[in-house]
């Protein structure tokens, strides 16, 4: 019997989703990074084998909103919970449970699918610690499964695995085999840039920066140019991602550039550009032009 369906991967910021979901992909589909709201869209990464597809949606992580970007993150978040076969309750076992996971365990209680609990960063703790820091966190909710792992150190990944394959339904492969996402290539470029900036920047600058790949053009056999504008909030900003005589912008080019030859299968000529869109967080026009919220189906 082949078996297929969607497992949602909730969680307050920072938790460990990415780091979950690429690691049982075994493909880079989605960001990671120390700072919180990483993930901006609702990313499928897909995961094959002979006996069954499962197709994971990790979402930006369930905070209290600021912004129109915030709104529209929380947004999606919101609608794919209901409809997955499996709902993940990802949580941090090295901090006590807070607002936001409670927030979370009432999204995954919505889910009509099975819910499993699983804690995360279990590698960061003794043996005799871990069960006491996860227990106020199985007071959260009622769950059909409890677990703990390490998503970095791909602890206890396959018993996760299991755990999924038993509550997904009977179904086709909606994907083929090789594909690991759904995101189109130039979103997935944009979203490797975005992670350089995000290493390069602290404090403010961060949060405010948007990515847009403006071309991707196969310019011989072997070589692509690609143009990419990096969007940030003030003329300050532009300034830090810029760095001096250009130094922080070659840095984010050049750490990006590998992952993107990857994804583009031959060389890139990277070509980067710094923009100013003042308050853009707060215009629902341009959050949705920089392709941020609910994905169109
Ligand atoms: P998200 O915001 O929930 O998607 O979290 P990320 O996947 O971006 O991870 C946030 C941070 O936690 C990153 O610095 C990760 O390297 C780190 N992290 C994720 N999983 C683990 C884990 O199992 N153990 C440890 N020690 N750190 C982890
Ligand atoms: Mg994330």
């Amino acid at each position: 019997m082949h078996k297929s369906g969607f497992v949602a991967v909730v969680g307050k910021p920072n938790v460990g989703k990415s780091t979950l979901v690429n690691a049982l992909v075994g493909e880079k589909v989605a960001i990671v990074s120390a700072k919180p709201q990483t993930t901006r869209n609702r990313i499928l990464g897909i995961s094959t084998t002979p006996e069954a597809q499962i197709v994971f949606i990790d979402l930006p992580g369930v905070h209290q909103p600021r912004h129109h970007l915030g709104r529209a993150m929380m947004d999606a978040a919101k609608q794919s919970v209901p409809e997955a076969d499996v709902a993940i309750l990802l949580v941090d076992v090295t901090s006590p449970p807070g607002t936001e996971d409670r927030e979370a365990a009432a999204l995954v209680a919505r889910g009509k699918g099975a819910r499993l609990l699983v804690g995360n960063k279990a590698d960061r703790l003794a043996k005799d610690h871990v069960d006491a820091a996860f227990a106020p966190y199985r007071a959260l909710g009622e769950f059909d499964g409890y677990l703990l792992v390490s998503a970095l150190r791909h602890k206890n990944l396959d018993l996760l695995r299991q755990a999924i394959l038993e509550h997904l339904p009977e179904g086709p492969q909606y994907f083929e085999a090789d594909d690991y996402t759904d995101r189109p290539s130039q979103e997935v470029a944009a979203e490797l840039i975005r992670e350089q900036v995000l290493l390069a920047t602290r404090e403010e600058v961060p949060h405010g920066v948007a990515v847009v790949v403006d071309e991707w053009k196969q310019r011989r056999a072997d070589l692509t140019d690609i143009t990419a504008t990096i969007f940030v909030e003030r003329e300050s900003h532009k300034a830090i991602v810029v760095g001096k005589g250009g130094e922080v912008l070659k840095r984010i080019g050049a750490g990006a550039r590998p992952g993107i030859e990857a994804l583009a299968g031959n060389q890139v000529f990277l070509q980067l550009w710094v923009k100013v869109a003042k308050d853009w967080r707060d215009d629902s026009a341009a959050v949705k032009r920089f392709g941020y919220g609910i994905p169109k189906e």
